[in-house]
């Protein structure tokens, strides 16, 4: 406890402090992330200043560690960076410097605060969501040292006198009943390793040995002082009494003998660290992201893989890059082998992504905003650069996490089309993950284009061809015949059967190309698909699909046809009465009699199997 006056907060932060500690918040641990980055922070200062100032001590290691007392329930976060004078302690920790705050704290409701706090972070203020009184001890080249105090309701700022003195920062959480999980040194490993394993500085994390020690048990100190004070009267009596009887007094025959000494009692303690080796270091992996393209080797990108992932094979493709301008950011991600397998069959996959600010992580769910549904399957770590976290930067940070994102599935587009030069190894990606980028067509944002020149689909034309030959619709357009108005396709459950059916006869005899659809998804994406390029998509099991433009010649044939068939015709439509709608003469049809179509805005019949085999 120090001596000095209590100062208010500013208004602002005693709003954030109220929202912070009423937050039910799940993610309390996010408190040590925010305390590392600030240590962090402090640390690149001294790095940047000590480049034109000597004096700011090379000597002293630039490094991060922390260290749990449990018995004391404090945790103490210690860096050596650039410190706090006595009014930047006030300015700093007793006000929020960033402009905009208080504006956009006056539009926070509580219930919101509970998701924002996760994902910006509220800094130094965090501390609060599992302390109830923080202590920052702080050194700089400036300034003697100084402490400041705060319960979360006002602050105390003094001068320290006891020392010792070395420069930085020491920040000492008096940890809330609720929050002693915090203090294990598991729990803080894995906070470590979450948040902040590839932060520049080394964290070292104090191994929490605990002792058995005995020390004065206060309680029964004071009762023992009493008795003892009343022995000594008591023999003072004896002794003076002695003294007029000419008897010695035997001090030791006292009844109640109490002892030499005040009473002890075992306490557990955590031995202190003295030497670095009491420490484990905690953040070894180097992020390779951070590093130039160029000189990095493919053998480091797929041990960098390894590390992150449990993954045995290494990936199908990477792509590192940076991004300059308005939002610069890095970016290292890989397309997995094997789709993995906890988005294959989720609807609503979550992204891989970590997205981490200067190193720290933030968070791999930053929504649908961010990252398209269709790239989900990439892995790896976005980093960006000075990017606005405060709570009173949301609708900047939005728009800028949309231009981090853009450009992510942009650069995983191009990527994919990368793959797609060799058909080989396309086909190994498009048997993992034609799914993402079928429903990505579907879903028709502006990357649609990009993502139609990725489809690949088995054909009239390819099957009979290497069992692995697809095709690409820019291939199948540049294959068709010159008076050819739409692309054909067709939907079966198999491809013997697309082959088979009645309705391809005439277009194969003739050479037109059909696409052949087996998956259930293909008709399905049609429906918003429509058109590639101006040609139409036209289903063959429907009504109004042609064949080529009639010349005059086959319309005259077919007129002929209908005549001849008249009766015929009128026939089965009295027979199948309800079942039909009409009856046509059909150009599709080459060797067999008759075929079912639907009309053409109905569901297709292998659209309709599909929807019951669903229901049931
Ligand atoms: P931010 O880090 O976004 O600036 P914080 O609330 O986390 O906001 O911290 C407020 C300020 O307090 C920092 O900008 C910094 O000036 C100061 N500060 C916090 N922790 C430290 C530290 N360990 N060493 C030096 N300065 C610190
Ligand atoms: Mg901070």
């Amino acid at each position: 406890d120090i001596k000095g006056e209590a100062r208010p907060f500013q208004a602002e932060v005693n709003k954030l402090m109220h929202l912070i500690i009423n937050s039910l918040y799940s993610k309390k641990e996010i408190f040590l992330r925010e305390l590392i980055s600030n240590a962090a922070d402090a640390l690149d200062k001294v790095r940047l200043h000590s480049l034109t100032n000597p004096n700011l001590g090379s000597e002293l290691e630039l490094t991060i560690k922390i260290r749990a007392d449990k018995p004391a329930r404090l945790l103490h976060i210690v860096d050596t960076g650039i410190g706090m004078s006595e009014s930047e302690l006030h300015n700093n920790l007793g006000q929020i410097a960033h402009s905009g705050t208080a504006e956009f704290l006056k539009t926070l409701k509580a219930e919101d605060s509970k998701n924002l706090i996760g994902q910006f972070g509220v800094g130094f203020y965090s501390a609060f969501l599992v302390s109830d009184k923080v202590t920052v001890k702080s050194k700089s080249a400036t300034d003697d040292q100084y402490l400041w105090v705060s319960n979360s309701s006002s602050y105390v700022v003094a001068r320290d006198e006891a020392g010792p003195f070395v420069r930085g920062t020491t920040v000492t959480l008096h940890i809330k009943n609720d929050s002693v999980s915090f203090l294990e040194q598991e729990k803080l490993e894995k906070l470590i390793k979450t948040y902040s394993q590839f932060i520049d500085y080394p964290i070292y994390l104090y191994k929490v040995e605990e002792q058995e020690v005995e020390v004065e048990d206060e309680e029964k100190k004071a009762e023992w002082e009493k008795k003892k004070a009343e022995k000594e009267a008591r023999l003072k009596e004896k002794e003076e009494a002695g003294e007029k009887e000419g008897t010695v007094v035997d001090k030791h025959e006292e009844e109640d003998d109490i002892g030499d000494e005040p009473p002890k009692k075992t306490i557990t303690v955590a031995s202190l660290g003295k030497t670095i080796a009491d420490y484990a270091l905690m953040n070894s992996v180097k992020p390779l992201w951070a590093r130039d393209p160029s000189e990095v080797t493919k053998d480091e990108y797929h041990s960098f893989y390894k590390s992150f992932t449990e993954d045995e094979k290494p990936p199908l493709a990477y792509v590192h890059f940076k991004v300059e301008g308005n939002v610069p950011f890095r970016a290292l991600l890989y397309i997995p082998r094997k789709a993995p397998f906890e988005i294959l069959d989720n609807l609503n996959p979550k992204s891989d992504i970590s997205f981490h600010v200067n190193r720290i992580f933030i968070t791999k769910d930053l929504g649908d905003d961010f990252l398209r549904k269709y790239i989900s399957f990439v892995k790896g770590f976005c980093d960006a650069t000075d990017f606005p976290l405060q709570v009173s930067r949301e609708s900047v940070r939005r728009s800028n996490l949309r231009i981090v994102g853009n450009k992510i599935t942009k650069k995983v587009l191009d990527l994919i089309k990368n793959l797609a030069k060799d058909p080989e190894e396309y086909y190994d990606f498009w048997k993992e993950y034609s799914k993402f980028i079928k429903l990505g067509v579907a879903e028709g944002d502006a990357n649609k284009e990009r993502l139609a020149a990725l489809l690949r689909y088995q054909s009239s034309y390819t099957i009979g061809k290497d069992e692995k030959a697809l095709t690409s619709l820019e291939d199948y357009v540049s294959r068709m015949k010159k008076n050819q108005k739409v692309i054909y396709f067709l939907s079966c459950q198999t491809i013997y059967e697309c082959k088979t059916s009645p309705l391809s006869e005439n277009l194969i005899k003739f050479a037109y190309e059909i696409l052949f659809f087996t998956d259930s998804i293909d008709e399905f994406i049609m429906q918003s698909f429509r058109e590639y390029k101006d040609y139409r998509f036209q289903n063959i099991a429907k009504d109004g699909a042609k064949i080529g433009e009639h010349s005059k010649k086959r319309k005259e044939y077919i007129k002929q046809q209908e005549a001849a068939y008249e009766s015929l015709i009128k026939f089965l439509l009295l027979v199948l009465n309800d079942e039909v709608d009409r009856v046509t003469i059909s150009s599709r049809l080459h060797s067999s009699p008759f075929a079912a179509i639907t009309k053409e805005w109905a569901h297709s019949g292998t659209m309709q199997r599909v929807q019951n085999t669903r229901t049931r």
